[in-house]
């Protein structure tokens, strides 16, 4: 299908304008509905609202909150298929994507976090090493309302996850969520109005990138930002400005290290699954793949095979693989970055052009080889379909080639030998290195979501990132409690040659030899 034609599927219907936003369904272009552009005064009105409900939501104790967002967890359970429908619908990812992906990661993440909320936000003792007659220790305060913004890739496990832990943490919510997917975050306001946890406790505020900048104007603790890295560094200004923490989770260029001694079988199926997943559009997608030459040929042949074999169609019918994309922008990123490889003498394999016929926005699962490094397809996020395959002489060129790069949240290492694996996982610069392994840690809650170059600020997801939610603080009590301590007022010669004596008694370099 030629551009002209898609414009004309997206263009039947109601058209989004400065007050609306109409959402359809990209592999069928059918209009699913409209939600309201949120105004700056409207998102300030509901951080407020959100603020007068988190006062006494802050007072109940973790266990009682951890038992009352449990309920929000029960509704997600039981209204499970509603939601998995409207996920795929809306954003054109298979339902079994939107069950796996999406519906059972936050129901895993809130039984994880309710379960021990409790434990991880208990005080935290600090055994002082000198200071024997103190006692401290932290104490987590909730930070009073956060504001999170989320993409369009995981419309609900991304930004649930969030709410679900910043509640728990005692906090108000105002969720921002993507302009191209907000019913599923309204969906979402539904099932949590149905669970008889406090309203205004959590909100959700549609509309476009103002309506982002006018949540973290408007008055929020703190921000939990997800997308892009030049959305990301206007945000991050933003908070600077105004003072307040906020988490970035930004853009990823994941690469795959396949090692000569790979169990070819296992690697191809993952780098499959890993880069193909929601039509690519995953920011832990593979987006470069680095093979030894010893196995390049006989994995770019399984690889084909494989991707040869991937049913794309409707998302909502059962046996297909791979959905469509979300959004229309992002199907010509994908299109124009294949367009570009090929022109630098890069081969398509498998895939490499839009859907010809019928409705919708498809990209066929692509394989590209006889890449190089310079090329915009390795450089660049493709968050598409798109696999580049680049052969490498040693492990060593691989691991070279896979920190050669400005993004660094995940990677991926391929060997029948653990612990070369795990030494070389060590050595690639990136949140999150799996080996033999490709995504999955998302759906992990105990484990930490960061990355690490222009990835991510900050990190989400795990028993420090629901700490991360409420401010940290120092409590010191005395033990004993003398009429004054040694160095306060009157200061004395006494004192001094006291403390003089005291210091190189204890901090005293031990004699050589
Ligand atoms: P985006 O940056 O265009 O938009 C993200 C959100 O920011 C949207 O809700 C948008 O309306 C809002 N926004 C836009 N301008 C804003 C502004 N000035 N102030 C405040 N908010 C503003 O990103 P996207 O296209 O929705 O998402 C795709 C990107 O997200 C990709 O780069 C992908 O890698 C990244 N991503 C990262 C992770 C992660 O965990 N690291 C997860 C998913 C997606």
């Amino acid at each position: 299908m030629g551009s002209a034609q898609m414009q004309s599927v997206r263009d039947q219907g109601p058209a989004s304008h400065d007050d609306a936003i109409v959402s359809r369904n990209p592999a069928t272009g059918e209009v699913l509905g409209e939600v309201p552009v949120t105004s700056a005064a409207d998102v300030k009105a509901a951080v407020a609202r959100a603020r007068a409900a988190q006062r006494d939501w802050a007072k109940v104790p973790v266990a009682e909150r951890a038992r009352r967002v449990l309920a929000f967890r029960d509704e997600i359970l039981t209204r499970a298929e509603e939601v998995i429908e409207l996920i795929s619908r809306e954003g054109g990812k298979t339902r079994l994507e939107a069950l796996g992906m999406e519906v059972l990661v936050a129901v895993d993440l809130a039984t994880y976090f309710c379960k021990r909320a409790e434990g991880i936000l208990a005080p935290h003792p600090i055994p002082l090493h000198l200071l024997k007659t103190k006692k401290s220790y932290l104490h987590y305060v909730p930070r009073g309302v956060v504001g999170i913004i989320s993409p369009w890739n995981f419309p609900f496990s991304i930004p649930l996850g969030e709410t679900i832990m910043a509640l728990i943490a005692g906090n108000g919510v105002v969720l921002k969520p993507s302009e191209i997917t907000p019913l599923i975050a309204v969906k979402a306001k539904e099932l949590y109005d149905a669970c008889g946890l406090p309203r205004d406790l959590f909100q959700v505020v549609t509309g476009r990138g103002p309506t982002g900048a006018a949540l973290i104007d408007g008055g929020v603790d703190q921000i939990i930002f997800t997308g892009s890295v030049t959305t990301g560094k206007k945000v991050a200004v933003a908070c600077g400005e105004r003072l307040i923490p906020c988490t970035l989770e930004l853009g990823g260029k994941a690469p795959a290290i396949v090692c000569a001694d790979a169990d070819l079988d296992r690697t191809a199926n993952a780098l499959v699954w890993g880069a193909f997943a929601n039509s690519g559009q995953v920011c832990a997608s593979v987006e470069r793949v680095y093979a030894h030459e010893a196995v390049y040929d006989e994995l770019v042949q399984k690889i084909a095979e494989r991707t040869r074999k991937l049913r794309q169609g409707n998302p909502l019918d059962d046996g297909t693989d791979v959905g469509a994309m979300t959004w229309d922008q992002q199907l010509a990123i994908a299109e124009d970055r294949v367009k570009s490889a090929v022109a630098s003498g890069a081969k398509i394999l498998v895939g490499g052009k839009r859907k010809a016929t019928g409705p919708g926005m498809f990209f066929e699962p692509t394989v590209l080889t006889d890449v190089k490094q310079d090329m915009d397809v390795m450089r660049k996020e493709i968050f598409g379909p798109v696999m580049p395959i680049m052969r490498v002489r040693s492990e060593e060129e691989a691991i070279g080639l896979a920190n050669d790069s400005h993004l660094g949240l995940t990677a991926y290492v391929f060997t029948k030998d653990r612990e070369k694996g795990r030494k070389i996982a060590e050595r690639v610069e990136a949140g999150t290195v799996m080996v033999n392994d490709v995504l999955f840690s998302y759906g992990a809650p105990e484990t930490p979501w960061l990355g690490v170059k222009q990835s991510a600020v900050g990190r989400t997801h795990s028993d420090d990132g629901l700490r991360d939610l409420c401010q940290t603080r120092h409590i010191a009590v005395d033990r004993i409690a003398p009429k004054r301590e040694m160095w306060w007022y009157p200061y004395s010669p006494r004192t001094y040659g006291f403390m003089l004596k005291a210091m190189r008694l204890l901090f005293r370099a031990k004699k050589r030899r």
